[in-house]
């Protein structure tokens, strides 16, 4: 959730191609659709050497995946990388159907729109809960609600799993909101509106 300021990420490309380095960039999390673009350095139009892919890639389905660009592709020959698992028939088909599905239901476009509305929502709760968050940060479907000093993250998971929500933390101190890409802008207020009541009940004011 800590968005690199405008201009790091070219800023990285300059330096590797000024030291003729290979840009290697993990698009784990951040690839495919996460965070309103198909990868996370086309916010900034950044082409890496190489990136790598995984999680959501496959939709649930375990597979993981490295894509070089077209000038390093020979570098990997066949039987220079080998692992059992490899080249599965049944992971790559569904990742086939999983890039369909994000295409045809214009998921990557959908996590971009949704993921403002979250935006707005934390702004909101933010505004709300001075003495809980502190702020909020994060891009697309993958954003941050950072706690305030003192408020431990496991005490405001267990009461956000009594309100019917399940999060995780982020380092020590901060909220992780990564829902489905299918996820409905009904289904994100709902969310939204169970962790302003635990808040509430956090805070005492409820
Ligand atoms: C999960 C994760 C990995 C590891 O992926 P595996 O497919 O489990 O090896 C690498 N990078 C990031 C950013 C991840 O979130």
């Amino acid at each position: 959730m800590n968005v690199p300021p405008k201009g790091f990420l070219p800023e990285l490309r300059t330096i590797a191609d000024a030291h003729g380095a290979l840009l290697l960039v993990d698009e784990v999390q951040t690839g495919m659709g996460r965070t309103g673009r198909w990868l996370g350095g086309d916010h900034e139009g950044v082409k890496a050497d190489a990136i790598v892919l995984a999680k959501g890639l496959g939709g649930g389905f375990p597979i993981g995946a490295m894509l070089v660009r077209e000038h390093l592709a020979g570098a990997l020959t066949p039987g220079t990388h080998g692992a059992t698992f490899g080249g599965n028939p049944l992971a790559s088909r569904a990742a086939r159907t999983v890039l369909e599905v994000l295409r045809d239901e214009r998921l990557v476009e959908g996590a971009a729109e949704k993921g403002e509305h979250l935006s707005r929502g934390l702004a909101r709760l933010v505004e709300r809960h001075p003495k809980l968050l502190t702020g909020h940060r994060g891009v697309g479907l993958l954003q941050g609600a950072v706690l305030a000093p003192g408020i431990e993250g496991r005490v405001a998971l267990g009461k956000l799993r009594e309100h019917g929500v399940l999060l995780t933390v982020a380092g020590a101190d901060v909220l992780r909101f990564s829902p489905p890409l299918v996820v409905t802008t009904a289904e994100l207020d709902d969310g939204l509106a169970r962790l302003d009541a635990a808040l509430a009940e956090m805070s005492g004011a409820s």
